[in-house]
């Protein structure tokens, strides 16, 4: 743990994404504050979190009297009720938290959200079901893509990465990606350097552009 960090986190909402990451947050030693105007889902999960509460934070007063305004992070777990995530959000950046996390259940919720003023905005639904895509129309074993047109995707190594150490082989000149780790059947995933040859039956993990990531995983 990074000394003298504020590790305490207010998530508002207790939905399946908010108790995930809530949850998620606990396990990493964590303190959080779970809150939700249901009184079910607090008493489900009083019990996992270090604090929960029943509250309505489209309310400013019943934030602060759960002293949220004195945490550094706090995340608006809200979905569904478009409304409430901007009242919510809005009530955290007047209350000056300076690290607020959102998640949005469209484009234009986040886009909303960010002219508020949210610095973070998570789109759960959206992001999933673009690298679903992926992985359900190519080769690839896993694909993540990070801000725009940035990717990191797990394939089985295309013929044109084997037999030849990575360095002398076309990967980065001819098609712009660079591989990072490797996997061989049967043993854990390790860094990958110039010298490495990767064989036929390979996992490999490869970065670069989005566009050029796919290109060089859909090579067989
Ligand atoms: P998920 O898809 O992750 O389950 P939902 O949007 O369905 O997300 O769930 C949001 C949760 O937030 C629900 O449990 C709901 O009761 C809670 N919630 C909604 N409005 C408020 C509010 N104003 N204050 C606190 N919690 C709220």
């Amino acid at each position: 743990h990074a000394p003298g960090r504020d590790q305490r986190v207010a998530v508002i909402g207790l939905g399946r994404f908010g108790y995930s990451l809530a949850n998620e947050l606990m396990r990493r030693g964590w303190d959080v504050l779970g809150i939700d105007t249901d009184p079910r889902l607090v008493q489900k999960y009083s019990d996992h979190l270090t604090h929960a509460a029943v509250a309505d934070c489209t309310d400013p007063e019943a934030l602060r009297q759960l002293g949220v305004h004195e945490f550094t992070s706090a995340v608006v777990a809200i979905g569904t009720d478009i409304e409430a995530s901007i009242l919510v959000s809005s009530n955290l950046l007047e209350a000056e938290v300076p690290n607020i996390w959102a998640k949005a259940i469209s484009r234009q919720h986040g886009q909303i959200l960010e002219r508020l003023g949210v610095t973070h905005v998570v789109l759960p639904e959206h992001d999933m079901g673009e690298r679903v895509a992926h992985l359900v129309t190519g080769r690839m074993l896993d694909f993540i893509e990070f801000d725009d047109d940035y990717a990191l995707v797990k394939t089985v190594a295309p013929d044109i990465a084997t037999g030849i150490p990575l360095g002398q082989s076309q990967v980065r000149s001819k098609y712009g990606v660079t591989v990072v780790g490797i996997k061989r059947p049967g043993e854990d995933f390790t860094y990958a350097t110039a010298e490495t040859v990767v064989q036929k039956g390979d996992v490999i993990v490869v970065t670069g552009k989005t566009h050029a990531v796919e290109t060089f995983a859909e090579l067989s």
